[in-house]
């Protein structure tokens, strides 16, 4: 099956075809027919790339001031008759969207019909940033797709399965039941894929496991996962909870946030942006939020860039402290995602002192596996620590198959 995995962002839309189907799954030979993305929608110049499992690259700007004339300009070049991939929009069998929050309503992927349209509007509230571009980009697939099925993959979904001691905050209960403010957890999709994955590499049944996944990119979240479901995660009601990111704070006192807003006279969007754009790996050192930037800085001796890596490891070092107890103990540890697939040293120092856990790490293989998939423990260490390349997009893709093969479900 031909599945078009859509991404929507307020200013920008990604995309993959991926020939998907049960007996590729089971074979992992899922295939990325075409790829790339519109950025700058709305902007003066809107930037597109894309690219052809055939060979082809293409990189041009255009003025593309819709999300309707983003997915317009990726369906001409998906049917172009050079650098196409398919003869007409009618091969696209599926249209996948990543949708940011499914709230409570959804613990699974599900074809979007009016009703779960309907939900989906109403976890705009819990999402207000993300779900609005998320939904907008299913509004306007479906005018240009209108015969075929489109299905929402969610963020949320894969952590509903945390029990509610997990997710509860210890706020006034009325206010759970009043606005749903509870922990939800993000990257659902890459926490979900790894997991699966490693049941694959480790030729492993994930009965009885006990896993802690680490997806350390631009957004960074951790998840607790027995027997192949979340049990906890660090990102919370936002994604803005947990571990340190590139420009969010994760995990701070509330009560810093009620001190800046009367001490700086800070408006609602002021601490938001403060929160949300200014923190993290940025807030601290000043310097950037991309990981590279502050390795080199940190390397050629700026301390701040180096007091940032240090807080960022120590705060993944606590959860799988934390995570191991949710567990009663660990069995894999799994780091993903840009940061944890490809920086030995994030990795290296996120673990440090944890041997106590059973963790023997392999210096040699951390380095050698950079990027690769595979474990860089010993092969005597009792808990095993992996690198796991994430694949969002193919999740999407494969439960999009999957959920327009089972009718509907
Ligand atoms: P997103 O969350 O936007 O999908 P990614 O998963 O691509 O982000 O991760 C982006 C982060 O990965 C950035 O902080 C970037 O610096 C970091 N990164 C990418 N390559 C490397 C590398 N070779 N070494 C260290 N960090 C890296």
């Amino acid at each position: 099956m031909k599945v078009l995995v859509l991404n929507c962002g307020s200013s920008s839309l990604k995309f993959q075809l991926i020939e998907t189907d049960r007996h590729r799954i089971e074979t992992e030979s899922d295939e990325v027919m075409a790829e790339g993305q519109v950025e700058k929608i709305g902007q003066a110049e809107s930037i597109i790339t894309y690219s052809s499992a055939k060979g082809d690259k293409i990189k041009e700007t255009a003025v593309v001031l819709e999300h309707s004339t983003a997915i317009e300009v990726l369906l001409q070049h998906l049917t172009h008759a050079k650098h196409g991939v398919i003869e007409k929009t009618a091969d696209i069998e599926a249209v996948g969207h990543r949708v940011v929050h499914g709230g409570e309503s959804f613990s699974e992927s599900a074809v979007i019909t009016a009703a779960v349209l309907d939900k989906i509007r109403e976890c705009v509230a819990l999402a207000p940033l993300h779900n609005p571009p998320n939904i907008l980009g299913y509004e306007v697939a479906s005018q240009l797709l209108p015969n075929t099925p489109h299905v929402a993959v969610f963020d949320t979904a894969f952590h509903q399965t945390m029990p509610p001691y997990a997710y509860l905050y210890a706020l006034p209960y009325v206010l759970y039941e009043r606005f749903a403010i509870r922990r939800y957890g993000f990257h659902g999709s890459s926490h979900r894929y790894v997991v699966q994955r490693l049941a694959k590499v480790a030729k492993t049944s994930l009965a009885g496991l006990r896993i802690i996944t680490i997806h350390v990119g631009n957004g960074c979240s951790m998840a607790a996962v027995r027997d192949g479901k979340s049990v906890d995660t660090s990102m919370g009601m936002t994604p803005l909870e947990g571990l340190v990111m590139g420009t969010r704070a994760g995990d701070i006192d509330p009560a810093i946030i009620l001190f800046l807003m009367e001490k700086e006279d800070l408006e609602l969007d002021q601490a938001n942006n403060l929160l949300n754009k200014h923190s993290g790996l940025l807030g601290i050192s000043g310097i950037g939020n991309d990981m590279r930037e502050l390795e080199k800085a940190a390397a050629e001796g700026h301390t701040r860039a180096q007091l940032a890596i240090e807080v960022f490891c120590y705060r993944i070092r606590k959860y799988i402290g934390a995570y191991t107890a949710a567990l009663g103990g660990v069995d894999h540890i799994i780091f993903t995602a840009g940061i944890g697939q490809n920086s030995a040293q994030i990795r290296r120092k996120s673990c440090q002192g944890l041997e106590f856990l059973g963790i023997e790490f392999s210096e040699e293989r951390n380095q050698a596996l950079n990027r690769k998939e595979g474990l860089i423990t010993t092969d005597d260490s009792r808990a095993k620590v992996w690198i796991i390349p994430t694949n969002e997009e193919l999740v999407i893709a494969r439960d999009t198959m999957l959920c327009v093969s089972n009718g509907g479900k």
